[in-house]
């Protein structure tokens, strides 16, 4: 065995997350060991993402940063996985400096990969081919993610995506979508509360279109939510695919966060149209409404992309008046990103990078705005609060409504406990509270 220790560090998204827990258990199985020191290991490895083309320049550049550690330990293995990985990968492309690269289907190979392996300087970087199991989810037979966080766990219910939005590179590098059994789930599930976790995350791409012919997404969330867990989520839906009976779920669930993060994207159909989203600006308003009518106090998050290929002015106007109408609890905004191999790559007119950036920041300010008056609504309210960690401060903790938002709590807790906090101001938009009570 070249290296002892090994060090991760994962960039992108929840799914990402997982996948690093789930490596560090496959190598530390085979006699590695996982140091939070980068300069001390034997062995780097980055889990990257190849959603925009921002977090692909940020590990090219940290990629570079840590060639400074061969001079004390020539024999570094760097290694990249995940989907910007796997997209080098299939486009035969090499970046300086790593030693291999592999996707996200193939880390059951990793320990034979990195015993095999030399260093670029002696042998240059190894590609490992993408080798398909037969149903891509053989990586996890027998093995858990190693979750290092003792209150919160993510548990994967499928992989991969075939919605082929188009601005979206997630289809070309993590191929297929494949249905984890119901009953891998639920053994997974069981294992965390055992030891100790109290709230689970449900993860999937495109998590709501789960369905392996027997039972379909609200079925999972129903079988999870009567297990003990404390808290339970789901992320990322598709509104294509949340219907009516994940909503009635939702409601009764006494655990199930009252929470749904749905995408919407863009306000104007006709950008819906060219993203392949497969719904209109009328349908998602009315899921919004039905979601509201069932469950009052719900709160609903969205990702938002400004600047697609063709969008004009009118079609931004039209995603105003959606966020402004919706009023969302949170919105993750973006640029878009040209993503090679992808569909919109070809769509044109592209939107100026100055133009961009001002819808971005229009769109930011609206949804600032929108957050703080939502808050400031919460000020004199009590809330169930499901303390997270410590923070910088002596018996200041952060931790979770039922609506899945962030607070900032005082008093005597632990992580793990369910508090009653009583808000009673706003720093920036974060509501801060102090304990009045504790539910267990
Ligand atoms: S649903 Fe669309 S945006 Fe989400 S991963 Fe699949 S293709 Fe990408």
């Amino acid at each position: 065995m070249k290296g002892k220790t090994f060090y991760l560090l994962t960039y992108g998204c929840q799914m990402n997350v997982y996948d690093s827990r789930l490596i560090a258990e496959i190598l530390s199985k085979n006699g590695y060991k996982e140091i939070k020191d980068e300069n001390k290991a034997d062995i780097i490895i980055m889990n990257t993402c190849s959603v925009r083309k921002h977090a692909e320049q940020r590990v090219v550049g940290r990629t570079g940063d840590l060639q400074r550690l061969r001079e004390d330990n020539p024999d570094l293995i760097i290694g990249l996985v995940g989907c910007m990985a796997q997209n080098l990968i299939d486009t035969k492309e090499k970046i300086k400096g790593v030693d291999f690269m592999v996707g996200p289907d193939n880390y059951r190979e990793l320990p034979k990969i990195i015993k095999g392996n030399q260093t670029t300087a002696t042998a240059g970087c190894h590609f490992v081919p993408n080798q398909k199991y037969k149903t891509g989810l053989e990586l996890y037979e027998g093995v858990y993610a190693n979750q290092d966080n003792k209150v919160s766990a993510f548990v994967p219910v499928m992989r991969g995506c075939e919605n082929f939005c188009t601005y979206c590179i997630v289809p070309y590098v993590r191929v297929g979508l494949q249905m984890r059994p119901q009953k891998d789930i639920l053994k997974e599930v069981e294992g965390l509360l055992k030891k100790g976790i109290k709230e689970i995350i449900l993860l999937g791409q495109s998590v709501n279109e789960y369905d392996n012919n027997k039972v379909d997404f609200p079925g999972i969330l129903k079988m999870v939510s009567e297990t003990s867990v404390a808290r339970l989520g789901f992320f990322t839906s598709h509104p294509y695919y949340t219907t009516q009976k994940l909503i009635d779920v939702i409601a009764e669930g006494e655990n199930i966060y009252k929470w749904i993060h749905l995408p919407l994207q863009s306000g104007s159909n006709q950008i819906l149209k060219k993203m392949n989203r497969k719904y209109t600006k009328e349908k998602y308003m009315e899921l919004i409404c039905n979601t509201r009518e069932k469950i009052p106090n719900i709160s609903i998050t969205t990702d938002i992309i400004v600047g697609f290929p063709g969008e004009t002015d009118e079609d931004f106007q039209e995603t105003i008046e959606v966020m402004k109408e919706i009023h969302f609890d949170f919105a993750y905004m973006f640029k878009y990103s040209d993503r090679e191999r992808t569909a919109a790559y070809n769509l044109k007119p592209k939107i100026p990078e100055p133009v961009k950036t001002k819808r971005l920041s229009e769109l930011i300010d609206i949804q600032h705005k929108i957050i703080h008056i939502k808050n400031e609504q919460l000020i004199g309210t009590t809330q169930e609060v499901l303390v997270q960690y410590k923070g910088r401060k002596n018996n200041v903790w952060r931790g979770k409504t039922k609506q899945n938002e962030i607070v900032v709590v005082e008093g005597k807790t632990l992580p793990g406990e369910i508090v009653k906090v009583k808000i009673s101001s706003l720093k920036g938009w974060t509501p801060y509270g102090v304990i009045t009570d504790k539910r267990k």
